[in-house]
């Protein structure tokens, strides 16, 4: 069933810029996903979406006037970053069937481009691509990101899994287009099924096939279940499908409260994907080179030291650069005016200082695009 609303706001702001997706400001455009992947987080009581997740589907049906207003620069006191924005997010894909109809997201494009803003979209459809010209003329002006999730590159596991959206190989192949076009791509590997699209061959299986699509990078994850309806939801659907995994599943999902499994397993995928992705030598962050010109100087920083910090911790290192960043986000002048005093920000040290002026001074660092890729 489909429930029209009128929004009050559209924009999320994030307290300081996300260094997944270099974006500061979001939005949903619709609550509820048809897609209806069996994973789906979106499903979870947390995020109080109503009705039947899967069949029922909120529409903010007045999201371009109220966006319009938000974007406006004479309506704000201050001005809105720049930044990417983010189209998409857990509880609803911005392609799913709806958007058909409503054409929400490729208005909210047009937008965004009268408004100059970059755009990183996030997606499992290949609707998309009815929107390549908007997107096209955005990549002109100033960036466009266009990136796919997939939990494997196997149509045939995805047939069970994610039974509403467009195969792996269909979504490969929207990449191919939108690389074509010049424009930027990413694969989210996220979530991977544990003991079904974990083992080294399905990850390396996915980045090989992200590298022969030209992907510009590949960002990873595995896959949380929270207590309640998103749990009880997925493993009722292992039990119909793969019923001698159940006793698996039960060992790693301990009802950690964000839905997380335990470390060990945590660890052992991401040291897998690690692998994988130097063999490929696939970005496993977004790459400067694709927002350098685009973000402030002192979110420069912030994303290259949180991009730094999970590239360490994926080699299980121990790392300063997280709490550096968190720093930095709290500082209130440009970090380039404090050039001779970086060291009395907390958690700078003599390495992360040398680190920032490269920053500075290049828009990366030598160390963070080694490591990066290798
Ligand atoms: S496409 Fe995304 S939002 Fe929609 S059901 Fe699948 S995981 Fe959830």
């Amino acid at each position: 069933m489909i429930k029209e609303v009128e929004a009050k706001t559209i924009l999320r702001k994030h307290k300081k810029i996300d260094s997944w997706f270099i974006s500061q400001y979001g939005f949903n455009l619709y609550r509820g996903c048809m897609h209806n992947c069996l994973y789906c987080d979106g499903r979870s009581e947390k995020y109080n979406v109503n009705g039947e997740f899967g069949n029922d589907v909120t529409v903010k049906i007045n999201a371009v006037e109220v966006l319009r207003r938000e974007l406006d620069p004479k309506r704000k006191r201050t001005p809105l970053k720049k930044c990417f924005i983010m189209c998409g997010g857990g509880i609803g894909d911005s392609y799913q069937p709806v958007e058909k109809k409503y054409q929400l997201s490729r208005k909210t494009l047009q937008l965004l481009y009268e408004y100059g803003f970059p755009v990183s979209i996030l997606t499992k459809s290949t609707l998309v691509k009815r929107d390549a010209d908007i997107i096209k003329k955005i990549n002109e002006q100033s960036r466009a990101i266009v990136s796919f999730s997939f939990s494997s590159v196997d149509d045939e596991i995805s047939r069970v899994f994610e039974p509403g959206v467009p195969m792996p190989s269909e979504r490969l192949e929207a990449i191919r287009f939108f690389k074509k076009e010049g424009i930027a791509c990413g694969m989210f590997l996220l979530p991977v099924l544990p003991f079904i699209t974990d083992w080294p061959e399905a990850i390396e299986d996915s980045i090989r096939e992200a590298k022969n699509a030209d992907v510009d990078f590949v960002i990873f994850g595995g896959m949380t279940l929270k207590d309640g309806r998103q749990k009880n939801y997925f493993l009722e659907r292992l039990r119909e499908n793969y019923p001698n995994l159940l006793t698996e599943y039960r060992h790693i999902y301990r009802g950690d409260k964000w839905g997380n499994p335990v470390r060990e397993y945590y660890d052992s995928i991401h040291k897998t994907f690690n692998l994988a992705a130097k063999k490929y030598k696939m970005p496993k962050r977004i790459p400067p080179s694709l927002y350098k010109n685009i973000i402030g100087e002192n979110d420069l920083v912030i994303v290259i030291l949180e991009h730094l910090d999970y590239l360490l911790k994926l080699e299980g290192k121990p790392s300063p650069y997280g709490y550096a960043a968190y720093s930095i986000s709290k500082l209130t002048t440009p970090i380039s005016s404090l050039k001779d005093g970086l060291r009395e920000i907390k958690g700078v040290g003599k390495t992360t200082e040398h680190i920032i002026i490269e920053i500075l001074n290049t828009g990366s660092s030598s160390y963070y695009e080694k490591l990066l890729v290798g």
